[in-house]
């Protein structure tokens, strides 16, 4: 384990305990203990099988000794309060859709599974929705759309919303109101004493800023506080084009990036994408304007380029954000990286996906298998939002230049294809950053949310981020619990 200057402190006072792995059930039968017996499954019961099936990834669709499903505040503390006192190891889940297996799940131990808490309130007077922590995006868009109201969410509606917002948390308005994190008005959270707490502006200010991008190293997040905003229809969809269309893709991305700040409710992800169904490798774009106006000269660029298909219509965000969504049970990769936006990058990336395509189509034993690039921009433009709004943990106000994001999302149905994909897709990663390195285009920000497990995402937060999150890990969690008994997510410890 590699430990940082500053996080070396935190693991100082880690008790150096042998811990438990649970290979006798005594952390399940300590549940049972409690007065959530009822709430506690073994790989028997169906529950159990539900429960797993849930998470996004096959891959990452692990067998703990058992799954305890909270539905309250409460519950949640006297779980955390059971666990932390025998030094159980134990995993914690929302809508499991972080793809590396044991982000969010754990063998031989205890997984929380926080699916039941999962409704959403709308608080009219205060402009606010309480969301609890084990909603999915689309159920938060469906309640909150009577009210004519919406949050800045996943882009696709079957995301979780808690890893998705302690990670910042990418939506279709991201230009306008920063990242999802920065619109969390309050998180009630269950510290690893079992206290509750609130981390707002006034109560636990450090907590609130850290939670703000600092992930799983504080405590469970029991319930957020949106603030909301009037709900539009939109104007958006995907529009398919032959990979012949490349080079002009990437000028019109790069030129949108840099004028995202003229029209902040243009959103585009650019999509390369090979499938070994159809056998194609095409371009899709999924283009949405926050307002319902067809045809925004924002998106001119890509309007231009004649395409194959087109699905750009009015509609709800609930309706848009069915339409991305992946199909679960796959397996699955995600390797990212941060660059300038620089069409010389973008093009190496793209000459880099149909030179890998070619690499697995010679190996793969998979029946089905996709092999997806995805563009998306990160203009200076959010994080001045963030900075706005009282900023976040993220660091990504220290740079002055336009970013763009690359995500390289691999699919495959075959377990023997595991060593074939990952191999894949961290290698990819390296000949990118390589590349992007010696010319100078190179950005050390990796999206928390996107990354691997092989990555280091708290690296790219700088200095003086990790401090800051090393320092509240420690002030909220004396015992770091959640550094050493909850192995899963990205460790502020393991930077
Ligand atoms: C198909 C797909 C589409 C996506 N679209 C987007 C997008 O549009 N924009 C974007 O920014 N990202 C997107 N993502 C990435 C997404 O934000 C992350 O996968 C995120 O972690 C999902 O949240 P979850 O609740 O499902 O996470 P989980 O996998 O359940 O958890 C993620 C991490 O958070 C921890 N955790 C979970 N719940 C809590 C809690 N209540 N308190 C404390 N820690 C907790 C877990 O232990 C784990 O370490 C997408 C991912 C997929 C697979």
């Amino acid at each position: 384990m590699k430990v940082s200057i500053a996080a070396a402190p935190l693991l100082s006072i880690l008790p150096e305990a042998n811990f438990l792995v649970d290979n006798m059930g005594f952390c399940c039968t300590t549940l049972e203990g409690t007065s959530l017996r009822d709430q506690v499954f073994y790989p028997t019961s169906a529950a159990y099988n539900e429960s797993v099936k849930q998470v996004f990834a096959g891959n990452a669709r692990l067998s703990p000794s058992c799954i305890v499903q909270p539905h309250s505040a409460e519950d949640v503390s006297m779980i955390v309060s059971a666990l932390a006192q025998t030094q159980c190891q134990f995993a914690v889940r929302s809508g499991g859709h972080t793809t590396w297996p044991g982000a969010a799940g754990i063998e031989q131990g205890v997984t929380i599974d926080l699916s039941m808490m999962n409704s959403t309130t709308y608080h009219e007077d205060k402009g606010v929705a309480s969301v609890l922590p084990g909603a999915r995006w689309q159920s938060v868009y469906k309640t909150l759309e009577p009210y004519g109201v919406t949050v800045p969410g996943g882009r696709s509606g079957a995301v979780g919303v808690s890893g998705f917002l302690i990670g910042g948390g990418n939506s279709f308005y991201t230009a306008q109101l920063g990242f999802a994190c920065d619109n969390v008005e309050n998180f009630q959270v269950v510290l690893a004493s079992g206290s509750i707490v609130n981390a707002n502006r006034t109560s636990h200010p450090d907590l609130y800023q850290a939670l703000k991008g600092g992930s799983i190293n504080f405590g469970i997040v029991t319930k957020y506080d949106l603030k909301t905003f009037p709900h539009e229809t939109l104007w958006g969809g995907l529009v398919i084009y032959d990979n012949s269309t490349t080079a002009q893709q990437i000028e019109a991305g790069v030129d949108f990036t840099n004028n995202i700040h003229n029209d902040p409710y243009a959103s585009w992800i650019g999509m390369w994408g090979y499938n070994s169904v159809t056998g194609q490798n095409i371009v899709a774009n999924a283009l949405e304007y926050t307002k319902p106006v067809a045809y925004a000269p924002a998106f001119e660029g890509f309007l231009k380029i004649p395409n194959i298909t087109s699905t750009m219509r009015l509609a709800r965000i609930y309706d848009l954000t069915n339409e991305l969504g992946q199909t679960p049970g796959y397996r699955y990769i995600y390797t990212t990286g941060t660059y300038k936006n620089d069409a010389t990058v973008l093009r190496k990336a793209i000459d880099l996906h149909n030179n890998y395509i070619e690499q697995a189509k010679a190996q793969v034993k998979s029946s089905y298998w996709a092999m997806d690039t995805m563009i998306q921009p990160w203009p200076k433009l959010f994080s001045q939002h963030s900075v706005e709004k009282g900023g976040n943990v993220l660091g990504l106000e220290r740079f002055d230049e336009n970013l763009i994001q690359l995500l390289f999302d691999y699919s495959w149905n075959n377990q023997g294809d595991d060593d074939l994909f990952r191999r894949l897709g961290e290698s990819i990663l390296g000949e990118l950053n390589e590349f992007a390195k010696s010319i100078g285009a190179d950005n050390e920000y990796v999206y928390l949310n996107y990354a691997d497990k092989s990555q280091n995402p708290f690296k790219g937060y700088g200095e003086k981020n990790i401090e800051f999150i090393s320092r509240v890990a420690k002030q909220y969690d004396p015992d770091g619990v959640f550094q050493v008994q909850v192995p899963g997510g990205f460790k502020i410890s393991e930077v």
